[in-house]
């Protein structure tokens, strides 16, 4: 059965690469039945960030895509955290030690960089110029820019192997390599021995990976032949590229960080669904269409790594709006209004343990904002005016503006339109409802429309500013039933003053 492995560094935030890579694992690894293992590379001390690991978990758990074994679940090859297995990759650089296909290095950092700064200065290949190679550390210690503490750098014979058959790529070739350094003076591993090592002993079989790590396969490949382990089969990815098709990177794009998509309220499935459409084709109906919208099974099912566009994709977060839209009005009412509720917590709108009548509330505007949002966190202006007390409503300036002449007459009217309606929200038998959205519309179209002869958009802004405090709200009617009759009133009458 196959394995396959996502092996994120915790650096910091997650990077949406990383969730793009543990994607395809994942859609391949469930098509085989086989096995996707997360496996958490922590070797570089200087990068290493503590909370980042826990925002792994949950970014990727957001997204559904959930690991057979990993440092959290444990599994039979743990541990699944590259620095408690510092004793697995001992050994292994022992015995390149001894079979000569790697060496000590005690050059220091310093001398390090003044032989780079000297090659590019001369215009000679750049890389390690091999003074500590077949020297004992005393001969060594005799010549300059010595360090007591030695790294393990790779021997690169001359007839290095550049070039494999990639699953994504086909034919794929990269440039030799220079004397790689493979076990740090602090005694860590780097990243390219800690990586062959743990994905032969975790029996992974396919390596889903960057482009940007093509350079580095050419190391990996001859650690497998010094060591006599057959290699996986490696797929290298197109890179996520911006509108200028530069490599996304947190550096630059808030949208590089998974936690921002979370924070802004795209829904989980639509970024799954915008990810796998940046690598992978549309599905193609039986009657020859092509269907962009589809769900993770889906994907999973149809799964072949030949489909997979190998030129880099554009990140297109219009895209990704579409989607998120789409995906949004696809939610029955409760599973939305269950999604609003931590960002109406987080902004503010409602408390960490809201009441009751207030979920009962936001169930039923939760119908007038689902089909008025692209994202969960635009919400949060719409719904608002529905949790305020009437005399704290704020007024945006926009919306005052929209009270011109005649506002005072037709928040008068209302009132006196409204007075008579019943405030009743009648029996839990569904009888003696009397404060419905019909009967204000028909009771205000009468008396400001007909009665005072005031048009339609003129005669309801006023009207929407008093209940909303906004321009922009949900449908005016139906909110003022939501509100109820006391609070419509109160709050027309407030304007008024
Ligand atoms: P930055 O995003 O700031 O450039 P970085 O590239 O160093 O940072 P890392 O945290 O090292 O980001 O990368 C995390 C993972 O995301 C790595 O596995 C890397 O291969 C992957 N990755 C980074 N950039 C991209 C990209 N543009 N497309 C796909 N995967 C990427
Ligand atoms: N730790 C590497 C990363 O952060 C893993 C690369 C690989 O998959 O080999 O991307």
């Amino acid at each position: 059965p196959v394995r396959l492995r996502v092996a994120p560094s915790p650096t910091g935030d997650p990077h949406v690469g990383t969730a793009y890579m543990a994607m395809f694992d994942l859609a391949f690894a469930r098509q085989q039945g086989g096995k996707f293992i997360l496996r958490v590379e922590d070797t570089d001390r200087a990068r290493f960030q503590e909370d980042s690991e826990q925002q792994l978990y949950d970014t990727l758990h957001w997204l559904g895509l959930t690991w057979d074994e990993g440092p959290d679940i444990g599994g039979p090859y743990a541990p699944y955290r590259q620095s408690e297995r510092l004793e697995t990759y001992r050994p292994y650089a022992e015995q390149l030690l001894a079979d000569g296909h790697a060496y000590l290095c005690w050059c220091s950092p310093e001398r390090l960089t003044a032989m780079r700064e000297m090659q590019q200065k001369t215009k000679q290949p750049t890389g390690y110029d091999r003074m500590c190679h077949g020297k004992t550390r005393e001969e060594r210690a005799q010549l300059p820019g010595f360090t007591e503490t030695p790294v393990v750098r790779m021997f690169i014979p001359d007839d290095v192997q550049l070039s494999w058959d990639d699953l994504v790529m086909g034919h794929t070739s990269a440039p030799r390599p220079d004397d790689q350094v493979i076990v740090k003076a602090d005694g860590f591993p780097t990243y390219h021995l800690a990586v062959v090592v743990d994905d032969h002993e975790m029996g992974i079989s396919h390596v889903v990976r960057g482009q940007e790590w093509i350079s580095s396969t050419p190391k990996h490949l001859l650690l497998y032949t010094w060591l006599g382990l057959t290699p996986p089969a490696f797929a290298h990815m197109p890179l996520l590229r911006d509108e200028k098709k530069a490599k996304i990177s947190k550096r630059k794009s808030p949208w590089a960080k998974l936690t921002w998509f979370r924070d802004e309220g795209y829904l989980p499935e639509a970024l799954v669904n915008f990810l796998a459409l940046l690598g992978y084709p549309p599905i193609l109906e039986a009657d020859g269409t092509e269907r962009e919208v589809f769900s993770f099974q889906e994907f999973s099912d149809g799964f072949a790594w030949s489909k997979i566009n190998k030129a880099g994709s554009v990140f297109n977060l219009e895209k990704l709006n579409w989607l998120n839209g789409h995906y949004l009005r696809e939610l029955g009412t409760d599973d939305f209004a269950a999604r609003l509720l931590p960002f109406l917590q987080r902004d503010g709108v409602l408390s960490g343990s809201p009441t009751l009548p207030e979920l009962g509330r936001l169930q039923r505007v939760a119908e007038l904002v689902q089909t008025r949002i692209v994202l969960l966190k635009d919400a949060t202006p719409l719904v608002a005016p529905f949790y305020v007390a009437d005399d704290d409503l704020p007024i945006a300036d926009d919306a005052r503006a929209q009270l011109k002449e005649g506002a005072a007459e037709v928040l008068d009217a209302a009132v006196a339109a409204l007075e008579p309606i019943s405030g009743s929200v009648g029996l839990p038998d569904g009888s003696g409802v009397e404060w419905t959205h019909d009967r204000i519309e028909a009771a205000l179209r009468a008396a400001i429309v007909e009665g005072l002869g005031v048009k339609p958009k003129l005669a309801f802004g006023p009207l929407r500013t008093a209940i909303s405090g906004q321009r922009i709200s949900p449908p005016l009617f139906e909110s003022m039933e939501i509100l109820g009759k006391a609070s419509v009133l109160a709050r027309l009458k407030r304007l008024r003053a």
